[in-house]
């Protein structure tokens, strides 16, 4: 069996910037990716999809994001070519087209087994997998019995076969609330949540957002569940979407309270038909690989510390959301944590 020194999982931003942090330090790590290119799941993000952050506060260590102004927000299609120039820069050995499906210790460090059949070893492992692969689902009433169309904000690309339908965006997020208005220029829509949607201007005193989270060190604060419990981050917005929630397009009421056949019920007592019930109700840690080595709790979700496991020695974590800081599972953030793994492991036997 082949043995690899370190096995990194995922070759989206974060097992990239985990390897250039891993070669800097003189490691040779391979990564495993389960499509066909070294890109995240940026090519599957809905076709509108711009960053929320300037380019010039969106790079991964080692490489600026250049190509134009610093300043501009740079399109889905714009990040899948910067993360695939990035690859193809790193002196790394990636594998595309190798899904891990489970890994469990041995002598040596870890047996890694691959969907097909192949096995590798490896001394350490770094699940960098994302969560794109695992749309969190809520219980809502009446959901299972819906008889119209369900999905989840991961299916979604564009609003054109929604055209004249009627649809509730379920949560009330940045993609929850981006999603809505785009859908609400062809369709009429409802942004149904349990919370108000909060706002955060995208610039502040004429500098954007970023600027500030780095400048007062919010970026990198160990803040934690400070931030992260209901009603949840706000949504970065110019004026746009505080615009078009102001003129009902889409408009934004208390979550349903119940759903009939194709009836949802409204916490006013009235009830009317929808067509479709969008859920942009986020994301958990895609990680089923390590389920059989007990590194993940009831939830699915790592026991770790900043990243490393607290239940072996040798796996760890990067691109986890809140993983040390808001921007952990961030273009801008998740190099840091890398830098923090990579060093880590350098310093195993
Ligand atoms: C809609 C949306 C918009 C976002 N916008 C921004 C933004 O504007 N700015 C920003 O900084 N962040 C943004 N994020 C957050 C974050 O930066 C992205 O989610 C990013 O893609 C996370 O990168 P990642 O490498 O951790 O995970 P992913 O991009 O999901 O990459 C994980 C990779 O692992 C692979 N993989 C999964 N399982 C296995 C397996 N078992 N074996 C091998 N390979 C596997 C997948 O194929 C994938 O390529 C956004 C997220 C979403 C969902």
């Amino acid at each position: 069996m082949e043995h690899v020194d370190v096995a990194v999982i995922g070759g989206g931003q974060s097992g990239l910037a985990t390897a250039y942090e891993l070669i800097r330090r003189g490691l040779k790590p391979v990564v495993l990716e389960a499509s066909d290119r070294a890109a995240g799941s940026w090519p599957c993000y809905y076709d509108s999809l711009t960053l929320f952050s300037p380019a010039r506060y969106s790079s991964l260590p080692g490489m600026p994001f250049d190509g134009g102004d610093p300043d501009r927000y740079p399109h889905r299609d714009e990040v899948v070519a910067y993360l695939t120039s990035y690859a193809a820069h790193l002196d790394a050995d990636i594998r595309t087209g190798s899904s891990v499906t489970e890994v469990h210790p041995d002598a040596a460090g870890f047996i890694l087994s691959l969907a097909g059949g192949g096995r590798l070893s490896a001394r350490a492992v770094v699940a960098a997998s994302g969560t794109f692969g695992r749309p969190h689902l809520p219980a809502l009433p009446g959901l299972e019995q819906f008889p119209g169309t369900v999905l989840h904000a991961a299916d979604y690309r564009g609003p054109a076969s929604f055209a004249g339908q009627r649809i509730i965006v379920v949560e009330a997020g940045n993609s929850a609330v981006q999603i809505a208005a785009e859908l609400a220029t062809v369709a009429q829509v409802t942004l149904a949540s349990r919370h108000p949607v909060k706002f955060a201007r995208q610039h502040v005193l004429g500098r954007d957002l970023h600027f500030w989270l780095k400048a007062t060190g919010l970026d990198t604060a160990p803040l934690g569940d400070l931030l992260r419990t209901p009603p949840g981050q706000p949504v970065i917005d110019e004026g746009r979407y505080r615009a078009a929630l102001a003129a009902g397009m889409p408009d934004r009421r208390e979550l349903f309270t119940a759903l009939e056949d194709r009836k949802a019920t409204w916490t006013d007592g009235t009830a009317e038909e929808i067509d479709v019930i969008l859920l942009a109700t986020g994301y958990r840690p895609d990680l089923p690989y390590l389920t059989g080595l007990g590194a993940l709790d009831a939830t699915g979700r790592p026991r770790h510390r900043d990243g490393a496991s607290l239940t072996h020695p040798g796996p760890a974590f990067v691109g986890l959301e809140w993983q040390r800081s808001l921007s952990s599972n961030s273009l801008r953030g998740v190099g840091r944590d890398a830098a923090r793994a990579a060093r880590r492991l350098a310093h195993r036997p």
